[in-house]
C-alpha cells in the first residue's frame, strides 16, 4: 500500500509540476503581449528628505495592468521575465519610459533630482545595458546625473567579472549606482570595495520593526555607520511610521521612502506631488 501511495504521490507531483510549467509558459507568453500592447506602466515612489518630507527624487517601479487579472506586482512577473530574454526588452522599456518622464519633469522645472531604475542581474550580465543607457540619455538629451540604477545586494555579491566590468562602464558614463535591499544577503562586505557604488538602500525588513526591536535598531545603526565610514549615501526603504522616521534622522540617515510619505503612484500623480511641492 505504501508503494501505491508513493506512486500516487509521484503522479500527483508530476501533474503539479506540469501545471506550474504551463502556468509559467502562459505568463511568459502574456508578458510578450503585455509589452506589445502597452499593458506595462512605470509608477513612481518619492524619495524624500526625512527631516522635511521634501521630494528629492523617486524610484521607478514597474506595474502590469493585465486585462483580466488587474494590476500585477513586479514580484510576480519579474522572476519569470528574468528566466528568459524578456527581461532585456522589459528593462529597455522601463528605462525608455522613465527617461521620457524625467525629460518632461525637467522641462517643466519640476525635478532636479535623480530617478532610480531597478536593474536585474541578468540585465547586467547578458545584455547591452551600457549601450542602452547611453542611447536613452542621448534620445532624451539627459545628463547622466539624472539617472540612478539600483542593483540588489545579492546581485552585487556575485563575483562575475563581466558584471563588475559593466558596472565600471556605467560609472564611467556618470551613472549613480546604488545597492538595493542592503543588509539582507551579506556574508562579506568586500564587494563594496570592488564595485563603483555611491549609495546604499537599507532594506525595509530592518526598518519595519525598528522602533520596537532592539536587534533591528542595532543593525540599522551599524549600516548607517558603515555608510558613513565608506562615504556612501543612504536611503531607508519602507518608512511607514513617524517613530521610524525620527529614529533614522537622529541616527544620521537623512533620506528615505515609504508609505509614510507616499506609496508608489502613476506618473501623473507623481507629477502632481512635484507640482504641489513647488507652491
Ligand atoms: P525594491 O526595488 O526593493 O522596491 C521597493 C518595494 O517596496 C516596492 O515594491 C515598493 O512598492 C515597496 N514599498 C515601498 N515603500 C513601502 C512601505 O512603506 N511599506 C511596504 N510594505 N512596502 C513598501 P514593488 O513595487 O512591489 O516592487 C517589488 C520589487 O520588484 C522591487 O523591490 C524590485 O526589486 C522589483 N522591481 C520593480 N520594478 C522593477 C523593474 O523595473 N525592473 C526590475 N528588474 N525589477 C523591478
Ligand atoms: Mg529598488
Ligand atoms: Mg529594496
Ligand atoms: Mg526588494
Amino acid at each position: 500500500r505504501a508503494k501505491e501511495r508513493g506512486k500516487n504521490n509521484f503522479q500527483f507531483y508530476t501533474a503539479d509540476m506540469n501545471a506550474r510549467a504551463i502556468e509559467r509558459l502562459k505568463m511568459e507568453y502574456s508578458l510578450h503581449r503585455a509589452l506589445a500592447q502597452n499593458e506595462l506602466e512605470v509608477w513612481y515612489q518619492p524619495k524624500v528628505e526625512l527631516s522635511s518630507g521634501r521630494i528629492i527624487g523617486a524610484e521607478a517601479l514597474l506595474r502590469w495592468r493585465h486585462p483580466d487579472m488587474g494590476l500585477i506586482s513586479p514580484a510576480q512577473f519579474i522572476p519569470i521575465a528574468e528566466e528568459s530574454s524578456l527581461i532585456t526588452s522589459i528593462g529597455e522599456w522601463v528605462l525608455d519610459s522613465s527617461c521620457a518622464a524625467i525629460r518632461r519633469w525637467r522641462d517643466a522645472g519640476l525635478l532636479q533630482g535623480r530617478i532610480a531604475v531597478n536593474v536585474s542581474g541578468r540585465q547586467l550580465k547578458y545584455s547591452s545595458i551600457v549601450d542602452t543607457v547611453a542611447c536613452m540619455l542621448e534620445r532624451y538629451a539627459l545628463p547622466s546625473s539624472a539617472l540612478e540604477l539600483e542593483i540588489t545586494e545579492s546581485v552585487a555579491m556575485d563575483e562575475d567579472s563581466g558584471m563588475v566590468e559593466v558596472l565600471h562602464r556605467l560609472q564611467a558614463l556618470g551613472i549613480y549606482l546604488s545597492i538595493d535591499d542592503f543588509g539582507t544577503g551579506y556574508s562579506s562586505l568586500s564587494y563594496l570595495k570592488r564595485l563603483p557604488v555611491r549609495g546604499l538602500k537599507i532594506d525595509q525588513s530592518f526598518i519595519m520593526d525598528l522602533h520596537q526591536d532592539r536587534d533591528d535598531a542595532a543593525i540599522t545603526q551599524a549600516i548607517i555607520s558603515i555608510a558613513r565610514s565608506l562615504g556612501l549615501d543612504l536611503v531607508a526603504e519602507g518608512v511607514e511610521l513617524d517613530e521610524q522616521r525620527r529614529f533614522l534622522v537622529e541616527q544620521g540617515c537623512h533620506c528615505g521612502q515609504g508609505y509614510l510619505f507616499s506609496k508608489p503612484v502613476p506618473a501623473d500623480a507623481f507629477e502632481a506631488l512635484l507640482r504641489a511641492q513647488q507652491v
